[in-house]
């Protein structure tokens, strides 16, 4: 702009001096032309130099004013691209200025911290409580995307602003970790990572990553890991109860084996005992064995499933006729109020599976004397199939786990109960590729019970009995 300022001032001048050249000459060569002649001259001279002065000074202008317009237009498009990129994130972003205030965060730190919603105002990030010393400052200079707080964009979110204005990054955490690595990166200008536990955030594990922006800004990333961790913790967990599980029934066959060697052999009385332990154990084994490998089939969707509409009333029925003589000799009473029209789309024989897992749960953990319900409820195109039971129950701590390969609750452990902990997890991945859901809960008796949905259908199908 100095420059076209300079080059019009330069332009004019010199139309100045060519003007009054032009009146000495006139005068000096034609000292006696008439006044009207003189005047006509003068006109079209004076509106030649207009015409050149004109076009050389506009002509700049207007290029000058459409390359502040393109300039403009790419740093809006610039800011709305990184605003919808932030706001998309699942990671929370924000960044802050030297004087450890919020300058930009996004919707997902708005969710992890006590920040105002960022979109208010906004599409998805929101720049907060700029300053003069803040406006304009390049937030991404290694990138080659320079953001700006335009004046305007400033007044627009002027009512955000106002509560965020001044907004210290201890308003947003009191969390020491995460105020110390922001100020030692402002302070130090290089990157920081640590894992911090939020405990006002139910103890949520982020992985935060603090680096230098710019000369005097500094952004934290803080990437979720708590899911991360936790599924860490359950294959460390399957592998050791998985060796624990093995480890067991090969003890019991290692020792039989060496007491028969040994000499058990000629004991005909203790003979038969001996094999028979080394019998059961060999069938543990083989059983858990093919129950990992079912389930490894299901979990990674190696299985077919023969989806038909079935009738849910016969299936309960035969599900509960194979476990007949667990149940009498467990001393339990079974009752099943299914109304005879209730239809499921699903696999017959899978839907026989996750029955006979929850129904075997209930007689396993049940007392001696109590019961088994199994009951239906139709609701949006589902229906929910409930199998409760008066056992032990599970423990709060218990519930969210129980659906976990291997795992066994303590109770079920101390009442050295045969099973793996196997069962649920198959029901999980049956009544998911199903399109249902599953959950655990206190029955309505004390006890456990157990609810999963199916996919409702109308159409009645024979062949279903
Ligand atoms: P598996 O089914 O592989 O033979 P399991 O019955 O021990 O072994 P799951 O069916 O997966 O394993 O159940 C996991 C754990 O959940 C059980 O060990 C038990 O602690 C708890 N649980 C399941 N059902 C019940 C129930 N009806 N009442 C009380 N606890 C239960
Ligand atoms: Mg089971």
């Amino acid at each position: 702009m100095k420059d076209l300022a300079r080059r019009v001032w330069l332009v004019t001048f010199s139309a100045l001096v060519i003007f009054v050249l032009y009146e000495v000459i006139k005068t000096v060569l034609f000292p006696h032309i008439s006044v009207i002649t003189s005047h006509i001259i003068t006109v079209i001279v004076v509106s030649v130099i207009t015409f050149f002065v004109s076009r050389y000074a506009f002509g700049r202008y207007s290029g000058a004013v459409t390359e502040i317009q393109r300039q403009t237009a790419i740093t809006e498009e610039t800011n709305r691209l990184l605003g919808g990129v932030l706001a998309t994130m699942r990671e929370a972003v924000v960044i802050v200025n030297s004087q450890m205030r919020v300058v930009l965060y996004n919707n997902a730190a708005a969710r992890v911290f006590k920040l105002p919603p960022a979109n208010a105002g906004k599409p998805g990030a929101r720049l907060a409580g700029f300053e003069a010393t803040t406006a304009g400052s390049t937030i991404n200079r290694n990138a080659d995307i320079t953001v700006r707080s335009l004046p305007e964009q400033a007044t627009q979110s002027a009512g955000a602003a106002d509560s965020t204005r001044g907004y210290r990054l201890t308003d947003a955490t009191r969390d020491p970790a995460i105020n110390r690595a922001f100020s030692r990166v402002l302070g130090d200008r290089t990157p920081v990572e640590l894992r911090i536990e939020m405990a006002d955030r139910n103890g949520r594990s982020f992985q935060l990553n603090v680096a230098p922006l710019g000369s005097e800004l500094a952004v934290g990333v803080f990437f979720d890991i708590t899911e991360l961790e936790r599924l860490e913790r359950v294959r460390r967990e399957f592998f050791a109860n998985l060796s624990h599980e093995l480890r067991t029934p090969l003890t019991a066959i290692l020792a039989c084996s060496e007491t028969l060697l040994a000499g058990a052999m000629e004991d005909p009385a203790n003979r038969t005992r001996f094999i028979e332990t080394l019998y059961k154990n060999a069938t543990r084994m083989t059983e858990l064995i093919s129950d990992i490998s079912d389930l490894s089939a299901i979990e990674s969707g190696q299985f077919e499933l023969t989806l038909k509409p079935v009738r849910l009333r016969p299936i309960v029925v035969d599900v509960i006729a194979l476990l007949e003589s667990r149940r009498a000799d467990a001393d339990i009473t079974f009752s099943a109020s299914i109304p005879d029209d209730v239809f499921v789309l699903a696999d017959r024989t899978r839907l026989e599976q996750i029955l006979y897992n929850l129904i075997d749960n209930a007689v396993k953990f049940n007392r001696p004397g109590g019961s088994v319900t199994v009951t239906t409820e139709r609701k949006e195109g589902l229906v929910a199939i409930s199998v409760s039971d008066t056992g032990i129950g599970i423990e709060a701590a218990d519930l969210p786990r129980v659906f976990e390969r291997l795992y066994r609750g303590d109770k079920s452990r101390s009442r050295k109960t045969a099973g793996t902990g196997l069962g649920l997890a198959i029901v999980k991945h049956l009544v998911r590729a199903h399109g249902g859901e599953v959950s655990a809960g206190s029955g309505p008796r004390g006890g456990a019970s157990f609810k999963f949905t199916m996919p409702a259908t109308e159409q009645p199908v024979e062949s279903a009995r």
